[in-house]
């Protein structure tokens, strides 16, 4: 005889933009995949400094939805631009 049991289990039911606070998953891909932890298709930006930085051991980590991506690059090609310039 089988016997049963309910486990708790720890899954990411969703991921948001750090920006904009909107889920980066769309609704199919919520309802195929029980647990989001391996869900790629989004931006992500991890940043750890180590020793010799102003800013040694902190650790930073952001998640980005694709519009929210596209206005960080932009601003990044901005400074670039405006970093070359000097
Ligand atoms: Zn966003």
């Amino acid at each position: 005889m089988k016997e049963h049991s309910v486990q708790v289990t720890r899954v990411v039911s969703d991921i948001t933009c750090d920006i904009c606070g909107q889920s980066v998953v769309n609704e199919a891909q919520k309802n195929n995949m029980a647990n989001l932890d391996s869900f790629a298709e989004y931006a992500r930006l991890v940043a750890e400094f180590g020793y010799g930085s102003k800013r040694d051991g902190e650790k930073f980590q952001f998640d980005f939805c694709e519009g929210c991506f596209e206005d960080l690059l932009s601003k990044i090609n901005k400074l670039k631009a405006v970093k070359k310039a000097k």
